[in-house]
């Protein structure tokens, strides 16, 4: 699937500011051309501070409003939060089940998730054990969870039909199979980051410092391998219909 044939996305991502770092400038790119964008966050984000003197409610809090206003920065339609303790994910029924949900609610045809395997190459954060237990329990939703009616039949009740993801692609660092030129987008995908002041603080409020360390460098080399100078990298998976 092109980018251009997307009308409607859904990023399913463990943490807030997870999604900016992953896809923003796809986002980004989608929005400007009119594409319909959802996010689902699972976690409520309120152990990713070092501050032991805020509370989790208000850790949360911030972390939600932060999340809300980088979505706006790249035209997000909808944030749901589902607020899930962060560090304790597991692939459950419940998990899966509220991912179908909002699958048969925002009905995309791309989802973009976290890679469900741990890459021993990529820095270590990008394997963090919420990243994982998220991209597995929206693959197992995607497919067949979603498609199938008698899965979380329950969902009819709310009104909720069942529906076929046509693709859902992961970000990786190697063995990349699509790639979206986001040079046009760089620096919106940089001012939603940069929304994420409670995360941010290894910047020391020096923003120029946290795209050329941070943001710049796997765009950048992203980009080389496709002939552009800024790009995010996904593996693509086709979702039978
Ligand atoms: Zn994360």
């Amino acid at each position: 699937m092109d980018l251009d044939e997307v009308e409607r996305a859904l990023v399913v991502v463990a943490h807030c500011d997870d999604a900016e770092w992953m896809c923003g400038g796809t986002v980004a790119r989608l929005t400007e051309r009119g594409a319909r964008v959802d996010y689902v966050v699972v976690t409520d984000g309120a152990s990713g501070g070092v501050d032991l003197g805020v509370s989790d409610a208000d850790l949360a809090a911030t972390r939600a409003a932060e999340q809300r206003a980088a979505a706006r920065v790249l035209g997000v339609s909808e944030v749901v939060l589902l607020g899930r303790h962060n560090d304790e994910l597991r692939v459950d029924v419940a998990l899966k089940r509220d991912i179908v949900r909002e699958i048969r609610r925002s009905r995309p045809q791309l989802v973009l998730t976290m890679t469900p395997f741990r890459d021993l190459d990529a820095p270590l954060e990008w394997s963090h054990g919420d990243h994982i237990a998220v991209g597995e329990a929206t693959l197992q939703a995607v497919y067949p969870e979603a498609i199938m009616p008698r899965i979380h039949p329950e969902l009819a009740g709310e009104g909720l039909q069942p529906h076929t993801v046509s693709e859902v692609w992961f970000p990786v660092g190697r063995g990349a199979d699509r790639y979206v030129d986001v040079t046009s987008e760089a620096q919106r995908k940089m001012d939603a980051v940069w929304c994420h002041h409670s995360q941010n603080g290894e910047a020391r409020g020096d923003r120029d410092w946290l795209f050329g360390e941070r943001v710049e460098p796997p765009m950048l080399r992203a980009g080389e391998r496709v002939g552009v100078r800024y790009a995010e990298a996904f593996r693509r998976v086709a979702v039978p219909g």
